[in-house]
């Protein structure tokens, strides 16, 4: 039977009433807990239409159970450092949601980190995941250790410390981490490393992002950066658009911003700059990549150091200028929040066509809005950026099997996956009423996986 006008009015009140009674509870509960609050709201709020249309949600208590994560761990992290003083970091891993599969997700080794970090991290995960259609749950770590200025041996001792203490809630079929901001090939290796001598056993699938020669998947290095720009193509074709010709601006020059400037250029865009914590480079003839690979994986050397190099280019202290450079695609790939309100009316103004979110929730709320209401092509964080823990659950796979797909493998698998989550998340704006809001399809489309999931398990 139809359901009459009056009973979805009803409805959706009922749902506004649940998202927010379970949003004040979580600001209650962790009143400090901000970047946490913020992807909350994000999620809630855009699931009102499917809490309206299916109120079962609703009985099951699902945003209760979803918001509160299943596990959370902290851990005095010792070590010590080349002058023999001792130092002492907190370490983290919250282990949010295992209704679909293993708790999955990265660990972050950046000063700034604290458990409503990790929480909003692991939160947004949960989606994420569920998003890619590998069976992989939801979760986060880290510590609030600053890799920046450390020697090798320092980040070993620290690396070697910090999962002596981890590796009791981790392994294959539990919790599989991986990297973050911080955490790359080497941070990787020393704790796989460490892993492996303490259980005494080769449990190559206890961390994803490792070396090729030890158990590591081709393409997982470029995953998220090709990602992010295989979901913006996604969302230019729609327009009839492409990268060809584009001009691009591509913030941060860690491992996600590498291979989405590389990805760019290949589809025949200009990437005219990209930054680090310190502030940004503009070459308006073109970011040349070798250099920034040099000075960002080899050296660890500060962006600014490429003028040096390439005279033509100009460097500017502070990060947030790099979004009035003027550009037909804005790929945020540095952190959380990097675009606020006013550089999302600045990219507006200068004529920007699309976002695809390669980093963590790069935008603000507000930002989102402004996008949203100048009809920007919007890729979310936890669509765009997918791909990176998408090729991970490729790379537990070939783990699992002991065997190794071909980069030209990979690369397709990612190139299909970005695809899917793209018309997933389309289909599920327009089947909730509002077809051009991909962060509201791929949140209703990645929650309803999980959600469906938890209720056939019980309450759990
Ligand atoms: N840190 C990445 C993310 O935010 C990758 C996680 C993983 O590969 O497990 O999705």
């Amino acid at each position: 039977m139809p359901i009459s006008s009056a009973v979805i009015a009803e409805r959706q009140t009922e749902a506004e009433q649940y998202v927010r009674s379970v949003y004040d509870k979580v600001v209650r509960r962790d009143p400090n807990e901000v970047e946490f609050h913020q992807a909350v709201k994000e999620i809630l709020e855009s699931l009102v239409p499917v809490l309206a249309r299916h109120p079962h949600y609703i009985q099951h208590g699902i945003l209760e159970r979803l918001v509160e994560p299943e596990r959370m761990i902290t851990f005095r992290v010792p070590w010590m450092n080349d002058a023999g003083e001792v130092k002492v970091n907190r370490g983290f891993r919250v282990q949010f949601n295992s209704a679909i599969g293993p708790y999955k997700g990265g660990l972050r080794f950046h000063p700034s980190v604290n458990l409503s970090i990790i929480k909003f991290l692991g939160f947004e995960q949960i989606l994420k995941n569920a998003l890619t259609g590998q069976p992989i749950g939801g979760g986060k770590g880290g510590s609030d250790f600053d890799p920046k200025g450390k020697s090798d041996a320092e980040v070993m001792r620290f690396t070697q410390s910090f999962m002596t203490e981890l590796y009791k809630y981790i392994g294959p079929d539990t919790d599989v981490p991986a990297g973050d901001i911080g955490v790359g090939a080497r941070e990787i290796g020393y704790m796989f490393g460490q892993y492996k001598r303490i259980r005494g056993g080769y449990e190559a699938g206890v961390l994803t992002g490792k070396g090729i020669g030890y158990g590591g998947s081709l393409a997982r290095k470029e995953a998220t950066g090709y990602g992010c720009v295989y979901f913006a193509v996604e969302m230019l074709k729609s327009r009839g658009l492409s990268f060809q010709d584009s001009t691009v601006v591509v913030s941060g020059s860690g491992n996600v911003s590498i291979y989405a400037i590389e990805k760019a250029q290949q589809l025949g865009a200009t990437v005219v700059a990209c930054s680090d914590s310190n502030g940004y480079i503009y070459d308006p003839n073109g970011i040349h990549l070798p250099t920034v690979k040099r000075l960002k994986e080899v050296e660890r050397k500060r962006i600014s150091e490429y003028v040096t190099e390439h005279p033509g280019a100009t460097f500017t202290e502070g990060c947030e200028g790099i979004w009035s450079i003027q550009c037909d695609i804005a790929l945020p790939c540095a952190t959380q929040n990097e675009i606020d309100e006013d550089a999302a009316r600045t990219l507006v103004a200068g004529g920007t066509i699309a976002v695809s979110e390669g980093a963590n929730m790069p935008s603000t709320l507000e930002a989102i809005d402004v996008f949203h209401k100048a009809k920007v092509l919007f890729g979310p964080a936890k669509a765009a950026n997918a791909g990176g823990v998408a090729v991970s659950a490729l790379e537990m796979a070939q783990n699992n099997m002991r065997l190794s797909w071909t980069f030209e493998e990979v690369d397709a698998k990612l190139q299909a996956i970005m695809r899917s989550i793209y018309n997933e998340s389309l289909r599920a704006a327009q089947a909730h009423g509002d077809p051009d809001n991909l962060l509201m399809g791929a949140n209703i489309a990645g929650f309803m996986k999980v959600a469906d999931s938890m209720i056939v398990q019980g309450v759990i």
